[in-house]
């Protein structure tokens, strides 16, 4: 595996993949810590998930630059989360405890009956590149607290990520098979997915990633969590503050260069504000600084790969050829590295690449619709749903409107973003089951039922 700097194409390093022997070594690792670490109490894995949380603090700086130098975000975005890291951390660290407790049911007399919550065993987590370490520490954390063992399999563009977080968890004291890294490329899972000793998978990524793995997992009946692509909406009322919406949404659609399954991608905008909102918003991403995201200075770094980079052209491309209208950017940028310029579309065709695909790159596609209802339908008109950011000075009526949008999370008057204390995921083509908070602490546990008689 190769790690290469998206912002010079250099291949810095390279790992050897694990070979057959060194996975069978994990999984038994993983098995026969997991007999062990089910009985460390909530309170222990409580301690040592703070600990984790400590030693990412105290190597933001070097993990920061690892995650810049192998996926080209800017450097204050890497730092930025690794912190978001320690937080999820520190979250169940203080949560866990509370969330797994007993459940008291109504119960016949002279019976007592109730619901423990109980860890499954070794869940598999296959992950992506676009937040290499937040991904994983999303799922991590709440896994590890419910008493679960973890084997990732990292995006292969990472290795470096997928070792260095491998060696936080060990560092801070977990054993050794709590969490473990496997360095094998996307056609090795399922044999480790089929394997009996794996109880459960979760999958942040693409659809196609996530209908291969849903699949075997259902061949061998295993629960999968999926955290898919999205189209996520972007609706502008017609009362809306119009320079906030403009403001927030440049940022929505550009942070981490525009590489996040929650980014505002469709500006569905009131034709009433359509034009002063095109114009800030053309205006604020073009302020953005494209360049070198080692530089303090830099907005959007290079793409995380040059094939990526080269795919979402394609969809650029294919959609002004189908008769779209960039306002801004469009063209890769001349120099070296796979760097692409923030850019906007209008008069987008419907069903052409930007319209009916999620497009993981820094490109915006603004919509005008003429009332909101028109609005409601072109929000909806995605096979995704992930998330919706509204945009209203009326908060009931921007409740009413989050209420007709299919999604798993609607924000009014904010962008979408994933925080610990609250529960995170899509529906329709855009995966299942819940991340963070007490839903995601919940979904790799079995819940038994204890009745006493
Ligand atoms: P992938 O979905 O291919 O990669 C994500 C993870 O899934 C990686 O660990 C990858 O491994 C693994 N994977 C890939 N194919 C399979 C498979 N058939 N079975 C099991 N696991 C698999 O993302 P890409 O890097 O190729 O990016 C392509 C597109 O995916 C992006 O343009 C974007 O649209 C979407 N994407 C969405 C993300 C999200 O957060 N929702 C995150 C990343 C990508 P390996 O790296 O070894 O191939």
């Amino acid at each position: 595996m190769e790690r290469t700097n998206p912002a010079t194409g250099e291949t810095t390093e390279t790992y050897d993949e694990h070979d057959d022997g060194q996975v069978e070594d994990r999984l038994s690792r993983a098995e026969s810590t997991f007999e062990t670490f089910r009985d460390w109490s909530v309170a222990e894995r409580e301690t040592t998930l703070a600990e984790v949380a400590a030693l990412l603090r105290d190597r933001a700086a070097e993990y920061a630059e690892l995650i810049t130098r192998e996926m080209g975000k800017p450097i204050a975005q890497a730092e930025a989360e690794v912190e978001k890291c320690a937080w999820v951390c520190d979250h169940y660290a203080e949560h866990a405890g509370r969330y797994l407790q007993d459940e008291r049911h109504p119960s016949p007399p002279g019976s007592t009956v109730k619901t423990v919550h109980e860890p499954l065993g070794p869940v598999l987590a296959i992950m992506p590149w676009n937040f290499p370490f937040w991904q994983v520490f999303r799922f991590a954390a709440p896994y590890v607290a419910a008493g679960n063992v973890g084997l990732l399999k990292h995006a292969s563009n990472v290795p470096g990520c997928a070792l260095a977080i491998e060696d936080v968890f060990r560092d801070a004291g977990f054993p050794d098979g709590a969490f473990q890294t496997l360095l094998i490329p996307s056609d090795r899972i399922d044999a480790v997915l089929s394997d009996p000793r794996v109880e459960a998978a979760t999958l942040t990524g693409s659809n196609s990633a996530g209908q291969a793995v849903a699949s075997t997992a259902g061949e061998n009946l295993k629960k999968t969590v999926l955290e898919l692509g999205g189209s996520d909406p972007f609706v502008v009322l017609d009362d809306a503050d119009v320079e906030a919406a403009a403001t927030t949404g440049a940022w929505a659609r550009n942070l981490n260069g525009g590489q996040s399954c929650i980014a505002a991608k469709r500006f569905v905008v009131h034709d009433a504000v359509y034009e002063a909102f095109v114009d800030r918003f053309v205006a604020e991403v073009e302020s953005f600084t494209v360049g070198d995201p080692m530089d303090r200075d830099t907005d959007i770094g290079p793409q995380a790969r040059q094939d990526l980079m080269e795919g979402v052209h394609e969809q650029v491309t294919e959609s002004v050829d189908a008769g779209a209208t960039a306002l801004t950017g469009g063209e890769p940028l001349d120099r070296d590295g796979a760097y692409y310029p923030p850019t906007v579309l209008a008069d987008v065709p419907q069903g052409c690449p930007v319209d009916a695909e999620e497009v993981f790159g820094p490109v915006a596609a603004v919509y005008r619709v003429s009332n909101e209802e028109a609005a409601i339908e072109k929000a909806n008109d995605t096979e995704f749903g992930l998330g919706a950011s509204i945009w209203t000075n009326d908060l009931e009526r921007g409740e009413r409107v989050a209420g007709r949008i299919d999604a798993g999370c609607t924000y009014i008057n904010e962008l979408v973003k994933s925080d610990p204390r609250i529960p995170f995921g899509g529906v329709k083509a855009s995966g299942y089951g819940r991340e963070l908070s007490e839903a995601g602490i919940k979904e790799f546990v079995n819940r038994k039922t204890v009745w006493r008689q």
